[in-house]
């Protein structure tokens, strides 16, 4: 197999020990993918494998037709992940976890709504949980694409978190933040309910981070 991904394929691994370090990442419950530089398919960890035992070599190629190549079989949660990538072309990279927070939120079927600013790192005024259906299944990769139209995150009911990002950096940036949301809404939630920011509010906070590490402009 060519190595010229290899890079690639180390900062997969290593992001899957982050998530695992920070007790995002249970057994083997977690899955990271990249898209392929080639274009052609994607990148991801394998199925039934801890982040302990997994090495760059581990990983699995899947072109978007669903053929895979590699010494394992892809995760069973790559058909989302696949759905993902086909729904926005932007997006290089898809986190998915069965953190604690995100999961408990999911399990009472509530997405995060507008009750704290950085809800907006995923793109818009809400993080969505989308309807449970049975993973793997094209039921399921149906829902995740519709959530992803306007959003870099959801939830699955009574399942987890999904995140994504143009960088693999950024997709584990977003689904920090979203557990990090999950944990501080759900404490909030034990004592009454959450003020929340309003459209303009919100809209004011999309708008910064639209800009947020980009030059000023006519800078250099
Ligand atoms: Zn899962």
């Amino acid at each position: 197999m060519s190595d010229e991904e290899r890079p690639l394929r180390e900062a997969l691994v290593a992001a899957l020990r982050r998530l695992d370090t920070l007790g995002m990442n249970r057994g083997s419950t977690g899955n990271l993918s990249h898209r392929s530089a080639t274009g052609q398919g994607l990148w991801i960890t394998p199925t039934g494998m801890g982040a302990g035992e997994i090495g760059a070599d581990d990983l699995v190629w899947l072109d978007f037709d669903g053929r895979s190549r590699g010494r394992w079989k892809p995760s069973s949660e790559a058909p989302f992940h696949q759905a993902v990538y086909a729904a926005r072309p932007d997006l290089h990279a898809v986190v998915h976890c069965h953190s604690v927070n995100a999961t408990a939120l999911a399990c009472l079927r509530r997405g995060l709504p507008s009750f704290h600013y950085m809800v907006a790192v995923a793109g818009g005024d809400s993080v969505p949980c989308v309807p449970y259906h049975l993973f793997g299944t094209e039921a399921l990769s149906r829902a995740v694409a519709a959530a992803f139209v306007d959003r870099d995150a959801c939830l699955l009911a009574n399942h987890g978190l999904v995140a994504a990002g143009p960088t693999l950096a950024k997709a584990m940036k977003v689904a920090l933040e979203i557990e990090s949301l999950a944990e501080v809404y759900l404490k909030a939630l034990a004592v009454g309910e959450p003020a929340r920011l309003d459209a303009a509010q919100m809209a004011e906070v999309i708008e910064k981070f639209r800009h947020y590490g980009q030059p000023a402009p006519g800078g250099a």
